[in-house]
C-alpha cells in the first residue's frame, strides 16, 4: 500500500472493532508524557468490513501509525505484506503499522511485549523449557521472539491439537532458530517429566473464567505460570498453575504495556519506561474492581 499524506501532524491511534475497551490511548499518552512527545493517539473504529479503507483514510489525512487490534490483526498483515518485518511474517500477524516514506510497513510487537515481561519478572529464558497453551494469533506472534530469547524447548498445546501441530510445523519450515526444539500436542499432552521452567497461557479460556483442562505436575521447580488475559483478580488460569505447584504466578497486563512500549519505540525510536505505566494501570484495574 503506498500514500501520500495530506499533512505531517504527530497522528496515532489504535483501530479495531470493537474498541472503546482499549487502554492503548492512556498508555501511549503515558509514554509521550514521560519523553516529551506531542502527540494526537485516538480510538477508532472501523466497520468488519471497512478496516483497509478506514487505514487509508487515516493516513491520507496524516496519520503516522497504528495499533491494530481484534479482529484485523491479519487483514493488517495483509495490507503491509510487502513490508513486513521477520516477527510479523512469522506470526502471520500484525499489530503495529507505520506510514513511512510513502508505504505502510508492519510488525507484530505482542512477542517483544511479553518476552519483556518475563525477563522484568526474573523468569530465565535462556535455555528454558516452556509450555505455550494456545495456538491462535497470541500464539503466534510470541513464538519466534521466545525463541530468539533462548528457549531450548517450547512445547505448543492447544485444544484442537490440529492448529498446534501447524503452528509448529510453520515455525520448523522458518528455518529460524534451529536451537530451539519445537514440538506440538493437545492439552493433555502438556505434561513433561520434570515440569516447565514457564507456562505461558496464550488462550482466551480465562475470559470465561475457565482454565485450560492440562493434566496436573506441570510446574519445575521454582516455575512461573504466566496469563496473557490480566484483570484486577488472578484468573482462572493462575489460580489452576497456584493450585498445581507453580511458585510464581502474573496476568498480562505487563505485556499490553510492553507490546505498547516497543511500537513506541518504531514510531518514535525512544524507549519509554513501562513499570511507571504499568504501576498506574495496576492502580486503576484494582480500583475499578
Ligand atoms: P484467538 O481467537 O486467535 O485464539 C484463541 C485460543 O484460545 C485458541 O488457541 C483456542 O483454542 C483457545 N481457547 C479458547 N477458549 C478455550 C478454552 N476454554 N480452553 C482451552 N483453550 C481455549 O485469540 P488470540 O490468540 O488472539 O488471543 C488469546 C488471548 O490472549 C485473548 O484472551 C487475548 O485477550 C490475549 N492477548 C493478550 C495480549 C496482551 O497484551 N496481554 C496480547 C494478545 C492477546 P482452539 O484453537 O481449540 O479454539
Amino acid at each position: 500500500m503506498s500514500l501520500t499524506p495530506a499533512d505531517a501532524l504527530l497522528r496515532y491511534a489504535v483501530i479495531g472493532n470493537p474498541i472503546a475497551h482499549s487502554r492503548s490511548p492512556q498508555i501511549h499518552a503515558m509514554f509521550a508524557e514521560q519523553t516529551h512527545i506531542a502527540l494526537d493517539y485516538e480510538r477508532l473504529a472501523a466497520p468488519l468490513d471497512g478496516f483497509r479503507d478506514t487505514v487509508k483514510t487515516f493516513f491520507l489525512q496524516g496519520g503516522r501509525g497504528l495499533n491494530v487490534t481484534v479482529p484485523f490483526k491479519q487483514e493488517a498483515y495483509a495490507l503491509a505484506q510487502d513490508h513486513l518485518s521477520t516477527r510479523a511474517r512469522v506470526a502471520g500477524a500484525v499489530n503495529t503499522l507505520t506510514w513511512r516514506d510513502g508505504v505502510v510497513h508492519g510488525c507484530n510487537t505482542d512477542g517483544v511485549g511479553l518476552v519483556d515481561d518475563l525477563k522484568r519478572l526474573g523468569a530465565a529464558l535462556q535455555g528454558a523449557r516452556l509450555l505455550l497453551v494456545g495456538a491462535g494469533g497470541a500464539a503466534r506472534g510470541v513464538l519466534q521472539p521466545l525463541a530468539e530469547a533462548g528457549c531450548a524447548d517450547i512445547r505448543i498445546v492447544n485444544r484442537s491439537p490440529a492448529r498446534a501441530a501447524e503452528l509448529a510445523a510453520t515455525w520448523q519450515a522458518s528455518g529460524l532458530h534451529s536451537g530451539t526444539r519445537v514440538s506440538a500436542g493437545g492439552l493433555p499432552d502438556a505434561a513433561r517429566p520434570g515440569g516447565w521452567d514457564v507456562v505461558v497461557n496464550a488462550t482466551a479460556s480465562s475470559l470465561r473464567d475457565e482454565a485450560p483442562a492440562m493434566p496436573p505436575g506441570l510446574y519445575a521447580t521454582d516455575a512461573l505460570a504466566y496469563d496473557m488475559v490480566y484483570g484486577a483478580r488472578p484468573t482462572a488460569f493462575m489460580h489452576q498453575a497456584t493450585a498445581d505447584g507453580a511458585a510464581r504466578t502474573a496476568d498480562g497486563l505487563g505485556m499490553l504495556v510492553g507490546q505498547a512500549a516497543e511500537s513506541f519505540y518504531i514510531w518514535h525510536g525512544l524507549r519509554p519506561d513501562p513499570s511507571a505505566v504499568l504501576t498506574t494501570l495496576r492502580a486503576e484495574l484494582l480500583a475499578e474492581d
